[in-house]
């Protein structure tokens, strides 16, 4: 449902008392997925007159990511895997002062503040069997003025048992299209690609890793922001979750890029398939567009999109180093430049 539908139904929920106590948010994790998180939260804590006010002490600090009574539980380590050791206590022989905050552990205690407690895990698809298993327990028996929210894009890759104690939010969100400063420079090298044949395909890939390599800086400097501001709440941010931060705001950023490899590829596939009547994504590059659909056979067109889908596996599930898989995907490609 769109993010809208999505405030209306959980506003309704609550209004009528039949609030879950546990939703699964299908959305970015680090993006919708969090704002929708943070707008649940504001609903039930918000002291405002008009949950959620926004201006309240308790949404102030939800969107700071300062609120007391709210624990964000994210994949730690290089692992990206949430551990059953990030959710419980063990025993007392095996306790010592450094111990971290535990998600379960934590849940069970009373609130800081004598109103609703949130547990939010942050791509609750990291989680273990054995991590799954303990949440499983509390799902089954939650604490009462509990909300837990399972942030997640893979939502297949829940166990059903978790699932099925979770009511399902997915939210239906607008392609997320490249920001001018990355989409310009991409769309200026896709409409000028010419050439095949690796010399080429070296030449275009190192445009595309120059990007690739802005965003990997952004990324950076955004995970760095929030370490700061974690660290201003009094709490120490781990080296290596930061790192595991940095990855996933870089993948997250590429992901849009090959995306938008992605459209342009279809776009060049509709028109060779329908002419030049085809609906297409990026209509304000129709000239170009068309010219490279007529200098392209559609088997080629057809191939370019399997190439593309591939591309993405390599990168996301094989976790191929960018440097090998561009310029050796951009060979593949047919743009159907003008030199052949
Ligand atoms: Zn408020």
């Amino acid at each position: 449902m769109l993010v809208s539908e999505a405030r209306d139904f959980l506003r309704h929920a609550k209004a009528s008392g039949r609030m879950a106590h546990a939703y699964t948010i299908v959305a970015p994790p680090r993006a919708e997925g969090a704002d929708f998180a943070k707008f649940a939260m504001k609903l039930l804590a918000c002291r405002g007159e008009n949950a959620p006010c926004g201006e309240c002490a308790a949404c102030r600090q939800i969107d700071s990511g300062a609120f007391p009574d709210a624990f964000w539980l994210r994949p730690a380590k290089k692992s990206r895997i949430i551990s059953v050791d990030q959710m419980r206590r063990g025993p007392p022989e095996h306790r010592n002062d450094f111990d971290p905050p535990y998600f379960l552990t934590w849940l069970g205690e009373t609130a800081l503040l004598g109103g609703w407690k949130f547990g939010i895990i942050e791509f609750a698809d990291r989680m273990n069997e054995a991590a799954s298993n303990a949440l499983l327990k509390t799902l089954e028996e939650p604490p009462p003025e509990t909300l837990m929210l399972l942030l997640t894009d893979t939502p297949q890759a829940l166990l059903p048992t978790i699932v099925s104690r979770c009511e399902e939010v997915a939210l239906t969100l607008p392609p997320a299209e490249l920001e001018a400063r990355h989409f310009e420079p991409l769309m200026a090298l896709l409409s000028s690609m010419d050439y095949r044949g690796p010399f080429a395909a070296h030449a275009y890939s190192q445009a595309i890793l120059a990007i690739l390599a802005k965003m990997q800086a952004e990324a950076e400097e955004e995970a760095g922001n929030e370490a700061d501001a974690t660290e201003e709440g009094g709490v120490k941010v781990d080296k290596d979750e930061e790192k595991a931060i940095v990855a996933s705001l870089y993948r997250q950023k590429r992901s849009v890029l090959v995306a938008t490899l992605q459209r342009w590829l279809r776009d060049i596939l509709a028109i060779a398939a329908a002419g030049d009547a085809a609906p297409i994504h990026y209509s304000q590059f129709a000239d170009s567009l068309r010219e490279r659909a007529s200098r392209i056979p559609l088997s080629a067109a057809l191939a370019n999109i399997e190439a593309v889908e591939e591309l993405s596996i390599q990168l996301e599930a094989r976790n191929l180093p960018d440097s090998t898989v561009f310029p050796y995907w951009l060979d593949r490609i047919d743009f159907g430049g003008s030199s052949k």
